[in-house]
């Protein structure tokens, strides 16, 4: 043969046959792929070798009409036929078939290539395109058009519970990946455990999973919802570890929350979420507030992101006093949102939703600049001895910048540091100690000075405030409400004013909106008071009025 060398070295099978249907050719890549040795099967016929037997007839009539008639049905086409290898097994192969005449007789060259491979990969990327990795579960993927036509064509009754572990990536930085890995496996398993004909499991993402259940009602839907709880609830043993989980599960039903898959969804997402925020570890149905939060999300996100630029943000100025002779000590800026589609959004809407989506820093700087421009227009005014205070989000402590834009904005409109007050929250002074001191410590280098705000509310003791170099404690509001009759929230107070005296801080108390309130806090030595008793926030032009003598309000 004349291209010996290529068929030698090819990596396809090639195998030559002549005019009886008998072996001529068999190069090395078909002794690989058929398991023979050319010796073996040089002058066999082909159909003993390589065609299955029950093909084996068929094979020669075919061969045998084809030298008739000159009639084919697989020359020069390619093929995807069943092998066998030596030894009887069988597998896919893709065959083209040339015919030549260049001989005295003609020849044929088949050649082949081995599929299993290629039919195993094909095999496995279908598998995972249908089930998750770690946990064997189908994918909500596939899922998904399933529960689309039992919602959406069968109508009834239709529950989607959505169950999202709690702190999973805690256990997974504990115990590691590997073993986090097989307790998603194991949960996998526990609820796939629960699947039957109408009830349908899948995993939906890292630690989260989707339940679907039709027919029943919504008690049974919750039923279900707390039975899973309950079963992920027992420890899970992996490795030498033994795993406590907690599930925080949404429901949500057809029709009443919902038609389309994806609202269904959406809405058991929502009530999940709401769990987490009530201490997860709980069954959730779904409620239209839920949708609030995520609505406010996505549509205030993209208003918020301009806020700033178009002037919809203004602030407010809340007066504070000073407990014993009432004389005005300053205010407190609290930021206002006047957005064109919603209207006023109180900030306690708005600033998670701007947190979330990292606009704090942005939006914090807005306020600082702002503060120190009306300070000095104050000033220019002629008022003097008053601070103004600007709350800090835990955002804008964590991330650098915060000193910076603080001592930029009192540059720029001249303003005395000592003026200015930075109130800073206390629940996440302490996740980034370090990084929070070094922000602080710029900050009080500046002369700024700094308040913990909603004093008692955080989680933190107060033997962390040492760790701190502050002015100032906030009582929060939630305590001075129960003064003076509630003896916790007394007791509360004195324990804050004790410590604040200690250790040297100055103490202010926010919501006072009684006289009994003022008069209580004063005797135990607060040192400013700020309420609706005294003075409503306003806007500046309205808040000056305060820098005028006020009256013996807390006399009364
Ligand atoms: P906060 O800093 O504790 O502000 C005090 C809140 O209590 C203000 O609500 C104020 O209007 C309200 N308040 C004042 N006196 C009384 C009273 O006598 N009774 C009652 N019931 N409430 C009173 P506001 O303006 O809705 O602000 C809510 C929170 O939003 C603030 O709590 C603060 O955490 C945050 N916030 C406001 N402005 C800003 C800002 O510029 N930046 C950041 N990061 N947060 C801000
Ligand atoms: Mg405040
Ligand atoms: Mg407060």
């Amino acid at each position: 043969m004349r291209y010996r060398g290529v068929v030698h070295s090819a990596l396809d099978a090639i195998v030559v046959i002549d005019e009886s249907g008998r072996i001529r050719e068999f190069n090395p890549a078909a002794e690989r792929v058929f398991r023979w040795k050319r010796e073996q099967v040089l002058g066999l016929e082909v159909a003993e070798v390589i065609v299955p037997p029950e093909f084996r007839d068929a094979h020669r009539q075919g061969f045998k009409r084809h030298l008739l008639t000159g009639v084919s049905t697989i020359l020069d086409r390619r093929l995807e036929l069943t092998a066998v290898r030596a030894g009887g097994d069988r597998f896919p192969v893709e065959l083209t078939v040339t015919r030549s005449d260049s001989g005295a007789a003609p020849y044929f060259t088949a050649f082949i290539r081995d599929l299993s491979e290629h039919k195993r990969l094909m095999a496995e990327v279908a598998y995972h395109a249908r089930y998750d990795v770690v946990t064997g579960l189908e994918r909500y993927s596939i899922l998904e058009p399933r529960m689309i036509r039992a919602v959406e064509e069968g109508g009834g009754f239709a529950a989607v519970i959505f169950v999202n572990l709690d702190r999973f990536h805690g256990i997974n930085g504990s115990i590691g990946h590997r073993n986090g890995d097989e307790v998603l496996r194991a949960v996998g398993m526990r609820l796939q455990s629960l699947a039957n004909q109408h009830i349908a499991v899948c995993h939906f993402a890292s630690d989260e999973f989707v339940v679907v259940q039709q027919g029943g009602d919504s008690a049974a839907a919750v039923g279900l919802a707390e039975h899973i709880r309950n079963l992920l609830s027992m420890p899970f043993e992996v490795e030498r570890y033994r795993v406590l989980l907690t599930a925080t599960i949404g429901v949500s039903h057809a029709p009443a929350h919902g038609r389309t898959a994806l609202d269904l969804l959406r809405h058991a997402q929502a009530a999940a979420e709401r769990g987490k925020n009530l201490g997860r570890d709980c069954v959730c149905s779904f409620q239209t507030e839920d949708m609030q939060d995520i609505e406010d999300r996505i549509l205030m996100g993209g208003l918020l992101r301009q806020a700033a630029q178009s002037g919809e943000f203004a602030l407010h100025y809340q007066p504070k006093f000073c407990a014993f002779d009432r004389r005005l000590t300053g205010f407190e800026s609290l930021l206002r949102w006047t957005s064109p589609s919603f209207g006023k959004v109180p900030p306690d809407r708005f600033i998670p939703v701007a947190e979330g989506l990292g606009l704090m820093p942005e939006i914090g700087a807005w306020v600082v600049r702002e503060a120190c421009r009306q300070i000095r227009e104050w000033l220019d005014a002629g008022y003097a001895g008053f601070t103004v205070a600007v709350n800090v989000s835990p955002q804008q402590l964590r991330r650098p910048g915060l000193h910076r834009a603080v001592g930029d904005a009192l540059k720029e409109y001249r303003v005395p540091p000592e003026m200015l007050e930075i109130e800073l929250t206390e629940s996440t002074m302490m996740e980034n100690l370090g990084r929070v001191q070094a922000e602080l410590g710029a900050l009080k280098a500046l002369g700024a000075q700094l308040t913990l705000d909603d004093f008692g509310t955080g989680h933190s003791s107060l033997t962390y405030l040492k760790h701190f170099d502050l002015d100032k404690l906030k009582i929060d509001q939630t305590f001075v409400q129960g003064l003076p009759n509630s003896a916790l929230d007394a007791s509360v107070t004195r324990a804050i004013l004790a410590v604040a005296r200690d250790l040297g801080l100055q103490v202010v108390a926010e919501g006072v909106e009684t006289t009994e309130q003022a008069a209580f806090l004063r005797e135990l030595g607060c040192d400013e008071l700020q309420g609706y008793l005294l003075g409503k926030s306003a806007p500046a032009v309205v808040a000056e009025s305060y820098f005028a003598p006020i009256d013996a309000e807390l006399d009364r």
